[in-house]
């Protein structure tokens, strides 16, 4: 039982404490926190193994010590049925956490939290590993923050609460890890290969939001292009089909320039889409309701870029993208170094890359200004307060619950806002307004669970709105 003093069992996670009271549900957890526990305990052994060694070749060869040392990380892997290298990563993991963040190392020994979550951790604090200052902050913060989290949402995190502890480390981390940019190929069997390209996420983001419009598009009339480009031939194109409109609304913005016909998908700009005449919950493989082309738009978007990757062609309408990002109007005059964030909150943009993007005479910007006010009730007028009439809000409604939300507001999912529902709270049909505080970004699948009543209800305070500039732009 002394076992039990030293690290005592954690109750539920909060966002979950609703499901106390089922049996089974309890039982569940408690067999979770046994496991955890379990893993936890085992690593520690293996730690103690792999240190007792490491102190017993002390003044030997150095590369007499890294074989021995090899070796334990073997031992390791050989009883928790990894290779050498996957059994290295987590032991040295462990370690640095055990080292490092010695108050979520407890936690992770009481069982409130799994070995996915220790090694994200880990990942993720490693630039701030000459910083024991830092380390400190970040290590009490953890044991209340990790509990209960999946790993995106702890990445996430973490990677936002870098820049706010020190913006310069961050600013020196993000410019050196620009010399890892690089193309990977990987070859597999069932003759299907992957291409993996590190690039910066200003560039990234552009292409990604780029070729989903360009996919979502790829069901509808294209441009009556005599001449067109191979690349719609190598992807398959339909070139000569027209299509009905599906939804009641104005044209796709991700799609200006393509054709005024609004593509049929899972975008926050069609709320209160019915669920159910869906055949996917997951956006991206949703499948286009085309008769012709019935690729998903995942495997229309493989095949685009693959084909502007193979013979450098284009649309010859040039196609728009937005990338949504807040940014401090500080960092924009410069007299500040804060990072922009895209309103996913998952990706952290330096804030030399955001003024550049900000002066790229090429991109068209849209700007919304934001601000958090501390009496909400003395809030001015603005667009989250205005009701609207009709179901369908305006764009810039949308844009405003986007911005809000950042991702779909069912606990621990990620799915950006933008590529969620617009739910009405209270439905339309019972009166529910169409406005921000009825208003909620819901992924396809929580918004189906929620048409089910599965959902648990919303808190009753809005979504927290960051204090930022918001930029909006549109790549060309
Ligand atoms: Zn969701």
């Amino acid at each position: 039982m002394k076992n039990d003093q030293q690290f005592p069992r954690p109750e539920i996670p909060e966002r979950a404490s609703y499901l106390i009271g089922d049996e089974e549900l309890e039982a569940a957890w408690e067999s979770i926190v046994d496991a955890n526990r379990a893993t936890a305990a085992s690593i520690e052994h293996f730690l103690t193994h792999r240190g007792t060694r490491w102190k017993e070749t002390m003044g030997e060869n150095p590369h007499v010590r890294a074989a021995n040392n090899r070796q334990a990380n073997r031992h390791a892997g050989l009883l928790l049925g990894m290779s050498d290298q996957q059994a290295t990563a987590v032991l040295n993991a462990a370690e640095y956490v055990r080292e490092h963040l010695p108050k979520f190392w407890k936690t992770f020994r009481c069982g409130a939290i799994a070995l996915t979550n220790l090694r994200k951790a880990a990942v993720e604090t490693l630039p701030l590993i000459h910083r024991d200052d830092l380390l400190e902050i970040i290590d009490e913060e953890l044991i209340d923050i990790a509990p209960g989290k999946t790993p995106t949402e702890l990445r996430s995190w973490i990677i936002r609460r870098i820049p706010e502890l020190d913006v310069e480390l961050f600013n020196e981390a993000a410019e050196g890890a620009k010399d890892r940019r690089s193309v990977t190929f990987t070859h597999f069997g069932e003759g299907m290969s992957l291409v993996e390209l590190t690039i910066p996420t200003i560039e990234a983001k552009a292409i990604e939001k780029k070729v989903n419009a360009a996919a979502r598009g790829m069901n509808r009339a294209q441009p009556r292009d005599t001449d067109q480009p191979p690349a719609f031939a190598a992807a398959g194109v339909p070139t000569d089909r027209l299509r009905p409109h599906q939804v009641a609304e104005g044209p796709h913005p991700a799609a200006v320039g393509m054709d005024e016909n609004p593509p049929v998908d899972h975008d926050a700009r069609y709320q209160d889409h019915h669920a159910h005449d869906q055949d996917s919950e997951c956006p991206g493989n949703e499948r286009a309701t085309d008769a012709v082309d019935d690729r998903t738009i995942r495997q229309r978007e493989a095949d685009l870029l693959s084909a502007w990757l193979r013979d450098g062609h284009c649309y010859s309408t040039p196609i728009s993208a937005k990338i949504c990002v807040m940014v401090p109007e500080e960092t924009l005059t410069g007299e500040s170094e804060e990072p922009a964030i895209t309103t996913d909150r998952a990706s952290i943009i330096p804030a030399a890359d955001i003024r550049k993007m900000a002066t790229d005479p090429e991109a068209d910007h849209e700007w919304y200004t934001a601000a958090t006010r501390k009496n909400q009730r003395r809030a001015d007028r603005d667009i989250l307060t205005v009701i609207y009439n009709g179901r369908f809000a305006p764009d810039r409604l949308r844009d405003a619950v986007i911005f809000r939300d950042g991702i779909c507001q069912a606990t621990g999912c990620t799915i950006p806002a933008e590529r969620s529902d617009l739910d009405h709270q209270i439905p339309y049909e019972r009166a529910g307004p169409t406005s921000g505080s009825n208003l909620w970004a819901l992924c396809r699948r929580h918004h189906r669970l929620k048409s089910h009543g599965y959902l648990p209800p919303p808190s009753s305070d809005p979504p927290q709105s960051d204090t930022a500039k918001e930029t909006h732009r549109k790549a060309a």
